[in-house]
């Protein structure tokens, strides 16, 4: 915190001299001891909004209120964002989606209702004395997630923390506590009483985390992606086309962690369409699969189910209008090019493959890749080697038709009578 200190200390100077208290919180504090990168600064105060409001004014760069129904208002310092909320000891009412929101008066009412006890520290400041009631230090250094108190009872006051488990385990890699996974498992069905938007907020910062293998175990284990993502838990009935490899389910985890090596071809950064696009990109062969052992005949290819599942998952999740097209048409074409490999593709087929894919087309390389590496050797390399072959021959389009767009119309007699030569 030495490099932020004289910021925090500025700030803390102002709100003691108007008679508060203030504490760094949750977020920057447990980012700052495992050395991870931070901009957001979350602060706690005594003093109430309005009072806070008229401390950040003159101190921050820009303010603004957005949270002041919660106690929070925000500003900006420079790089550093700044979020102050008055102390919350909040009441719930269990049937309802929403916390209701009661101002407390200390800075330990307000920690006991955080989610975790690495999420429940508190430096102050000035002078950056720490708060650690529940023995978040302890658990930052054993890597695990425990509740401040019962685990039950911090999910019955909010199922959502049963998600953010799930989502801090695969930002930090950290395990879960048994205590804490058997009451997620215990009280899975709760996640229905939370807000689609507040759920789908939780998962795509777990897709996008660097373990999302681990959040995602979790959910299946505990029982809630039953709830929240049931296509995922569905893969795991599935055996692959031989019934001799591991389930789709591991295949799909695989293509996952496949297709974030391959991030770096879209800008390195976490992209929650693509890895969205490998964990749906199989969901339509339970179904389909499951109309050819019934003897009812199917007329739609996996890949199609799958795409219209998937539109569905997300349109319930609340997932931009962008985001699902994006994702569906991943899902529905990531199998097209398996017809590539006989070399029969006319120039025609490969620009009806470059335009169905459209602004998709990187993403399609990396999700089609991805896919290849995880069959048997064999299979993997002539899937591979068919892909290698089909993105050469659309490079090849490609030269061919910028070579066209610039020859121009004129022929050699024509341009020679225009010069005049
Ligand atoms: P990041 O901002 O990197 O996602 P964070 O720890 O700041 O991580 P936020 O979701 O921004 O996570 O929440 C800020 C803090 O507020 C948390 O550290 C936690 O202490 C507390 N918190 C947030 N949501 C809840 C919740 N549903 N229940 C209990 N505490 C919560
Ligand atoms: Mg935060």
């Amino acid at each position: 915190l030495d490099r932020i200190a004289p910021v925090i200390d500025d700030l803390g100077r102002r709100f003691n001299e108007a008679g508060h208290e203030l504490a760094l919180v949750g977020g920057p504090v447990r980012d700052a001891m495992l050395g991870r990168p931070y901009h957001d600064l979350d602060f706690a105060t005594s003093a109430l909004p309005e009072e806070t409001e008229r401390i950040l004014k003159p101190w921050g760069d820009a303010l603004w209120d957005m949270g002041r129904d919660f106690g929070t208002i925000g500003c900006r310092k420079g790089d550093w964002v700044v979020e102050v909320t008055t102390y919350r000891s909040e009441v719930y009412d269990t049937s309802s989606r929403k916390p209701e929101v009661a101002y407390g008066d200390s800075l330990d009412g307000d920690l006991v209702r955080r989610d975790f006890t690495v999420n429940a520290m508190a430096v102050r400041v000035p002078g950056r004395g720490l708060e650690d009631p529940y023995g978040g230090v302890v658990d930052l250094a054993h890597r695990v997630l425990r509740t401040p108190g019962r685990p039950e009872d911090s999910f019955s006051d909010d199922p959502l923390r049963m998600m953010r488990a799930a989502r801090f385990a695969a930002q930090l890699g950290f395990t879960v506590d048994p205590a804490v996974v058997a009451a997620m498992t215990a009280m899975a069905e709760r996640i229905e009483i939370i807000s689609a938007e507040r759920v789908r907020d939780e998962l795509v910062k777990l897709i996008c985390a660097p373990y999302p293998r681990l959040g995602l175990t979790l959910l299946v284990e505990t029982g809630l992606a039953q709830r929240v993502l049931p296509e995922l838990p569905a893969l795991a009935l599935e055996r692959d086309e031989h019934h001799r490899h591991k389930d789709v389910y591991e295949h799909t985890l695989t293509v996952l962690e496949q297709a974030i090596d391959l991030e770096e071809r879209l800008g390195g950064e976490p992209d929650l369409v693509s890895r969205f696009a490998a964990l749906m990109h199989d969901v339509g062969k339970p179904r389909t699969r499951r109309f050819v052992e019934d003897g009812t005949v199917t007329f739609h290819h996996h890949d199609v189910v799958g795409a219209k599942l998937t539109r569905k998952r997300m349109k319930a999740l609340k997932f931009s209008n962008e985001q699902i097209d994006d994702v569906s048409k991943l899902v529905e074409l990531h199998l097209r090019f398996h017809g590539y490999g006989d070399g029969e593709w006319t120039d025609s087929a490969v620009r009806r493959y470059v335009r169905d894919a459209g602004d998709q087309l990187e993403r399609l390389h990396v999700l089609t890749r991805a896919d290849c590496t995880t069959r048997n050797q064999r299979k993997a390399d002539r899937l591979r080697r068919t892909y290698d072959a089909l993105e050469e021959r659309i490079a090849r389009l490609r030269e061919q038709e910028e070579l066209d767009s610039i020859r121009p119309d004129l022929d050699g007699n024509q341009i020679m009578e225009l010069l005049g030569i």
